[in-house]
């Protein structure tokens, strides 16, 4: 059995009026995520780390933030096509544990929902999927309230 470690980071802007979307789940707020897609942020991390552990590019590269084809797309949609790309690599995630930093609101009630959300599109176990929040303590741009950071880590084995 082979096994690949790959590593996913994903920054976003918050701006007034937007949909705020963490892990598939929209969570009611005055700000939401700027982007191309939905701005999911921990999902765009957890592709990269997905992509990155069979070495096969990043979320730019499959989705191109210029294509029309992928303007306000469900980033769960992004997630399930990178879930089947692995799939046809011949790997399947063992776990995948997320890091979310957001100074507020905070969405420690939403944890749950969240990691089912994932092991629902990538169709593994609930334990598979660890998803945790921090706040940076009012420091840097996610502490002024200007954006989201996260990061996502991923083991892949062989099928
Ligand atoms: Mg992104």
């Amino acid at each position: 059995m082979n096994i690949r470690i790959g590593n996913g980071y994903d920054v976003h802007r918050l701006a007034p009026g937007l949909p705020l979307w963490i892990c598939g789940i929209e969570i009611p707020h005055s700000q939401g995520c700027v982007a191309h897609s939905d701005g999911d942020t921990p999902i765009h991390a957890l592709c990269d780390a997905m992509l990155g552990a069979l070495a096969l590019g990043d979320i730019g590269k499959h989705f191109p933030d210029n294509s029309p084809d992928y303007k306000g797309i469900d980033s769960k949609l992004l997630l399930k096509r990178v879930a089947a790309l692995i799939e046809s690599e011949g790997y399947s995630l063992v776990n995948a544990d997320i890091t979310i930093a957001l100074q507020s609101p905070k969405i420690a009630p939403y944890i749950s929902d969240m990691r089912r959300c994932l092991a629902d599109v990538l169709g593994c176990e609930l334990s598979q999927i660890s998803v945790k929040a921090t706040t940076t303590e009012r420091l840097g741009f996610v502490g002024r309230e200007e954006g989201i950071e996260c990061w996502a880590s991923v083991l892949l084995c062989s099928k």
